[in-house]
């Protein structure tokens, strides 16, 4: 009987053991974080002299996006 019960712990603390061992999990969720950063400063290129700035500070057109209010309306008369 005491066998029995030993067995029976020994599965439950390997199962325990397989399960916090096993790959992915939370592992997943902090690799994600990193891809979703760059995102919120894309990179976008002025229509009229190609200057690359962040799309936060992009002056947005009818035909594009522009570094600032001068080029825009240079371009976009
Ligand atoms: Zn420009």
């Amino acid at each position: 009987m005491i066998k029995f019960i030993l067995i029976i712990l020994l599965a439950l603390i390997v199962i325990g053991l397989w399960r916090a061992n096993r790959p992915g999990g939370t592992q997943k969720q902090t690799s994600r974080q990193p891809k979703d950063a760059p995102l919120a400063l894309e990179m976008v290129r002025c229509r009229l002299c190609s200057l690359h700035l962040p799309a936060v500070e992009a002056v947005q057109g009818q035909k594009g996006v522009y570094c600032c209010t001068d080029h825009l309306h240079r371009a976009e008369p």
